[in-house]
């Protein structure tokens, strides 16, 4: 087993997890890139980082996420920083979504609810440290037509982020939110053409962000600002403050 501090970045294959994973490996971590279906992809960021490893998992299948944290348990025996990346959307005005729909974009949410848990459990409550950050959004707190189910689960998981951050004081364990605002990966490209327009036309710093701008406030959240817990630190361009 390495000596470095373990961090697990979920939905690490793509995007703003495979920024995030590179900025944490950046800063000595050992890295656990987490993916669903993009073995390939992950492999290749694996082997591209200086100390890494891969994992699977779908975050809504309880059953996965055991075994996943089983696998760690058994192969690392750590974890320092759990980033809980992973994300789903479906855009559908409410009266035309289907049940499943709703049922997909919230267990995202319920998967990083089980992953925490399991990772307190098995690591950092036994360590008495860690970090927790929690990838959530900015239309959690304002809104987005087309996005109920989204905007629900993004607000929940920064409900989860206050109610946890005030169960681990006193355990050397801080639990932060990241909200991003539009950034330029797969999830924002599947948005219809006149919706990246209007939230483009809402941004004022007039243009997208990049997956390595919400990897720095991870960073920073991940190996400095001791004093930050149960916060949402919004990277939007200036669309909203908090
Ligand atoms: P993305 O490019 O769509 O990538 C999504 C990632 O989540 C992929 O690595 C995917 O894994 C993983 N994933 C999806 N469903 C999963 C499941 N059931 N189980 C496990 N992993 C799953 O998304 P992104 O834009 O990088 O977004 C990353 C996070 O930031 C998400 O939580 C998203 O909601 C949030 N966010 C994004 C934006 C934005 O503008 N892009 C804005 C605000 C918040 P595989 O590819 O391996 O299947």
């Amino acid at each position: 087993m390495s000596d470095a501090p373990v961090a697990l970045v979920t939905g690490a294959s793509r995007g703003i997890g495979r920024a995030i994973a590179r900025a944490l490996g950046d800063e000595g971590f050992r890295v656990g890139v987490h993916y669903r279906s993009g073995k390939d992809a992950a492999c290749a960021l694996a082997k591209e980082l200086p100390n890494a490893f891969t994992l699977h998992a779908d975050i809504k299948e309880p059953a996965q996420i055991d075994a996943l944290v089983a696998e760690l348990k058994k192969n690392e025996g750590r974890v320092d920083v759990l980033v809980n990346n992973a994300g789903y959307n479906v855009n559908a005005l409410m009266p035309a979504m289907p049940l499943d729909s709703y049922d997909a974009v919230a267990a995202i949410a319920r998967g990083a609810w089980y992953l925490t848990k399991l990772v307190l459990r098995r690591f950092m409550l036994r360590q008495q440290a860690g970090r927790i950050i929690n990838i959530s959004s900015v239309v959690g707190h304002t809104g987005n037509p087309g996005q109920v189910p989204y905007t629900m689960s993004k607000a929940g998981l920064d409900a989860m982020t206050r109610s946890l951050a005030q169960e681990l004081a006193g355990r050397n364990i801080l639990v932060n939110s990241v909200a991003p605002g539009f950034i330029d990966t797969d999830m924002t490209a599947e948005l219809p053409e006149a919706m990246q327009q209007q939230i483009l036309a809402r941004v004022p710093l007039g243009r997208m962000g990049k997956p390595e701008e919400v990897a720095d406030a991870v960073r920073w959240l991940a190996t400095s600002a001791d004093y930050v817990n149960g916060s949402v630190l919004h990277v939007n361009g200036g669309i909203f403050g908090g």
